[in-house]
């Protein structure tokens, strides 16, 4: 036997005890039974391997995560027994992300990797290059839920339906800023014009990044004009729109975000 296969290793001990973590849309506290969907039984019998008496977290975005066990699992259907509060319920950033609808495989990447950088809205919105018409906003949803599971989030992003850029900036409540990601090279560099805003703390906040035929030179003019808009370039290169908006949020959470704070026990 090599040294290696002495290594206590998980496994040879079955799958490892992973942290099955469900959202769910019904009160918890403790005592209560929660049925969960079919879905969620499949993926718990199915990809987990659980079975009844195992524990699992849930959470539902108001009261905070809770731990419970499985007390039935059998043929798409599952209920958990809810025993304690785990985490308290705490708030998280209000960081809107406004982004022209891209193809498939990048719109899903974009929700799960958005909802993984904190985001609390995503918000497609139709600009003058957007070359993608129909938003799933089901599809969408399915995947920030995925990426909040997974995350550790004790929120689930808020999905929108596409709306006019025309309609989103009429409509715009006015203390939240807007940081727009400009690949015309016009505006300064993120991290010199987020640093410039440390000192208003805790405003409400947006990124917005274009269609991969980037924005209109007109739309560009007229963002530019508003009071409540911080154009920004995010460097030399030209970022694909889902690179933009992860290196865009990043950047954000770094300077103004909860990146920017202390992290729990330090
Ligand atoms: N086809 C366009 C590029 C669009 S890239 C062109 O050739 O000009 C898609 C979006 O990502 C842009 O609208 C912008 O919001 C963002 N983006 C990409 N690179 C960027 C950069 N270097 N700085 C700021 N924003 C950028």
């Amino acid at each position: 036997m090599t040294g290696a296969r002495d290594i206590p290793s998980h496994h040879d001990h079955g799958p490892a005890p992973t942290r099955a973590r469900l959202f769910v849309d019904a009160p918890l506290g403790g005592g209560e039974s929660i049925g969960l969907s079919s879905g969620q039984a499949q993926y718990l019998q199915n990809v987990l391997r659980l079975k009844a008496g195992d524990p699992v977290a849930l959470f539902n975005g108001t009261d905070g995560e809770w731990a419970g066990t499985i007390a039935e699992l059998r043929k798409g259907r599952a209920s958990v027994e809810v025993h304690r509060l785990r985490r308290q319920q705490v708030a998280e950033p209000d960081l809107w992300l406004l982004f022209a609808p891209i193809e498939h495989a990048r719109i899903d990447y974009l929700a799960q990797k958005a909802t993984e950088l904190g985001v609390s809205v995503l918000q497609p919105v139709i600009t003058a290059h957007t070359s993608v018409a129909r938003v799933d906003v089901d599809r969408l949803s399915a995947n920030a839920v995925e990426a909040a599971q997974q995350t550790g989030r004790l929120t689930i992003p808020e999905t929108r339906r596409a709306v006019p850029l025309r309609k989103v900036l009429a409509d715009w409540p006015q203390s939240r800023r807007l940081m727009l990601c400009d690949e015309s090279g016009s505006g300064p560099p993120v991290a010199a014009a987020l640093a410039a805003e440390r000192h208003a703390g805790g405003l409400p906040w947006a990124v917005m990044v274009g269609p991969e035929g980037g924005f209109a030179a007109s739309e560009l003019d007229a963002l530019a004009k508003l009071p409540f808009v911080m154009p920004v370039s995010l460097g030399p290169r030209l970022l694909r729109a889902d690179t933009a908006a992860v290196a865009a949020l990043a950047c954000w959470q770094a300077a103004l975000g909860d990146w920017a704070e202390a992290t729990p026990g330090s």
